[in-house]
């Protein structure tokens, strides 16, 4: 007998090599209905796999996120049975899951195009329902090796595991894929899903290797389900930022520079509301601002390490006999503003914050509007403190970066946690002082968080803020680092109180990331309908003849005293053109006026996305919507 303990604590005596399936089936008929796979002891298997010992058990569904992932990972299978049915010549070489669907990357002569999609989808959909199970096989390495010995994309898939176990999956129908697992139970499990593209992508992503087709796919546990995502898609397509970029003149690239961003005028407007904002909040949360250079002595960037790790991604150039490189971060030049005086316990905690302008290259295949761009404003801040503050200070930036979030409208944020790796620096003390500081601070604000073992940067562990925007698409923006190499490598100090020098520790944060992509995901969340403070033109103007032109100018005037960023349109167009035109600028406010407004002070306001007009007074105009402005209020209707 062994002995399970379900995840809610309570335990069940079960048969020796009972399977998890027939645990699930113990639990309830409901449960093994659901059930996609198990998690024995920590570990994820196929619900096939028989428990042999006394275990905590979970009964996987499609509600968890890895039930998810099994899903469509075995989608992927699916479709790789596909394909190789219709071309027999493909060879497969792997297929994991990305956010909302997985890929498989395949090595075949002939193009797999967009056309061929319904008919391998038609073939899945005969794989599905068939629902045939998976079946698990297993042999040693060297079997496995042999077996595989003329398919050199399976052959490497195995030298880059250490296990001495290789296995591999078969549909029970002659298709078998090596794999890891676990998968579903049975092809049936798979009931919703679509082909989405097909792109080139190098063998482990290495030019010098051969290109290989990328077919991408989406699977989803309902229909309902598949078909939101798809409108999800449809609805990003409308809002996607390089096209309301020129459609609403805020930025531009041009082939002079790729994957460098011009921002116009009207984008200028949008960046600097989010820069005052950005620095009124940091000035409440006690910050000091710094600006370092951009090119900085090729020595500096080997004593700060990245030459060893990042020199793949630097610009260099060189002049009067010397190398520099461009800054791909802006930590380097912060220690050494911080070094240009001494430092004692009584400055701590220190945060200097920096808008810094840093340049990394990006290969140009990955470059995507401003969403992924080679130079970028990065909303930095270095906080020098002492290891006891380190815990009040996580808070402080937590604190910060949910009002700054908030602001924008994100609400729906997730926060992983990475701890130390296995290749790292410091002491296991300070690793543990720090990630216990890190988890003290999200549990006093009482924040839910995912631990990544193992993934934090090699000097620190790491708190990584993502939020969710209004099509649920999940970007990761903020970041908090604990750095226990830099202060070392560039012999920072600090007077402790005792009279003796101390290291600090360092923090590295950012709140929005890159101001760049962050100025593309909020031109997406909003569909071009930034909200009245963000807004380029914040009212236009518009005269209904010339006969009102000079009406048109005094109330100009009225709203430009009052800080309002107010156009207004003298051209000799109809009111109707003026109208459409104003409308696809997508600005919050019009106010057509004429002689009747004239005449009582008054403004006829339109508002955007709102088909009712209503005539008020100006002073009351300008007093709801300086309000909205101040209050960074997303509504626009007047009476709220
Ligand atoms: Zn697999
Ligand atoms: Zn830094």
């Amino acid at each position: 007998m062994a002995q399970i303990t379900l995840p809610d604590g309570s335990t069940l005596e079960i048969a020796d090599g009972t399977t998890a399936k027939q645990l699930a089936e113990k639990i309830g008929p409901a449960l093994a209905r659901a059930a996609v796979a198990a998690k024995i002891n920590g570990q994820l298997v196929d619900l096939s796999t028989p428990i042999t010992a006394d275990a905590a058990v979970q009964i996987i569904t499609l509600a968890d996120t890895e039930g998810l992932e099994i899903m469509r990972h075995s989608c992927a299978h699916i479709m790789a049975e596909a394909i190789c049915s219709i071309w027999p010549k493909a060879k497969l070489v792997y297929g994991p899951t990305v956010e909302d669907g997985f890929y498989y990357d395949i090595d075949l002569e002939e193009s797999i195009c967009p056309a061929d999609f319904e008919r391998i989808e038609k073939k899945m959909y005969e794989i599905t329902k068939a629902d045939n199970p998976f079946t698990r096989k297993q042999m040693s390495r060297s079997e496995a090796l042999a077996k595989l010995a003329s398919d050199k994309y399976k052959t490497d898939n195995i030298t880059r595991t250490d296990s001495e176990i290789i296995s591999f999956y078969s549909h029970g129908d002659g298709f078998e894929d090596l794999c890891r697992g676990p998968h579903l139970p049975s092809t049936g499990k798979v009931t919703a899903f679509k082909i989405m593209s097909v792109a080139g992508a190098y063998w482990h992503g290495d030019p010098t290797q051969k290109m290989l087709q990328r077919i991408y796919g989406t699977a989803w546990p309902t229909k309902k389900e598949l078909n939101a995502h798809l409108q999800r898609l449809e609805e990003a397509k409308k809002r996607d930022h390089r096209v309301l970029g020129k459609q609403l003149d805020l930025f531009s690239f041009n082939e002079a520079g790729p994957g460098f961003a011009f921002i116009h005028p009207r984008g200028m407007i949008v960046w600097n509301a989010i820069v005052d904002f950005w620095r009124s909040v940091h000035d409440k949360y006690d910050y000091q601002e710094i600006k370092t250079p951009i090119i900085l002595n090729e020595q500096l960037w080997h004593k700060s390490g990245h030459w060893d790790n990042y020199k793949e991604n630097m610009y260099f150039t060189s002049f009067d006999g010397a190398s520099y490189a461009i800054k791909p971060m802006n930590c380097p030049g912060g220690c050494l503003v911080y070094k240009t005086r001494q430092h004692s316990y009584r400055e701590f905690p220190m945060r200097v914050a920096e808008l810094g302008l840093v340049h990394r290259h990006e290969a140009s295949g990955v470059m995507h509007g401003l969403f992924r761009v080679r130079q970028f404003t990065q909303d930095d801040a270095h906080i020098f403190c002492t290891p006891v503050q380190i815990k009040a200070e996580i808070i402080g930036v937590i604190e910060l970066a949910f009002e700054i979030y908030s602001a924008f409208g994100f609400e729906d944020f997730h926060i992983e946690l990475s701890t130390k790796p296995i290749k790292h620096i410091g002491s296991d003390e300070i690793w543990d002082i720090s990630t216990n500081a890190l988890k003290d601070a999200l549990k006093h604000k009482e924040i839910e968080y995912k631990i990544n073992e193992g993934d934090g940067a090699f000097y620190g562990p790491k708190i990584d803020f993502h939020i969710r925007d209004c099509l649920k698409r999940s970007w990761q923006l903020g970041t908090i680092q604990l750095d226990f190499s830099m202060p070392q490598r560039f012999n920072l100090f600090y007077t402790d109180k005792d009279n003796t020098e101390k290291t600090p520790v360092m923090i590295h944060r950012a709140i929005l990331g890159s101001f760049e992509r962050f100025v593309g995901i909020l031109i997406e969340h909003y569909g071009g309908n930034l909200p009245i403070w963000l807004s380029p033109e914040q009212v236009a103007i518009l005269p209904i003849s010339e006969k009102s032109n000079d009406y048109a100018k005094i109330v100009q005037e009225k709203l430009k005293n009052a800080q309002l960023r107010a156009g207004c349109d003298l051209s000799d167009e109809k009111i109707d053109v003026k109208i459409a035109k104003a409308y696809s600028r997508k600005l919050p406010y019009m106010l057509v006026v004429g002689p009747k407004e004239a005449q009582s002070n008054t403004v006829n306001v339109r508002i955007r996305g709102d088909k009712e007009n209503k005539t008020v007074e100006i002073e009351k105009f300008v007093t709801i919507a300086k309000l909205k402005i101040a209050e960074k209020k997303v509504g626009l209707a007047l009476e709220d």
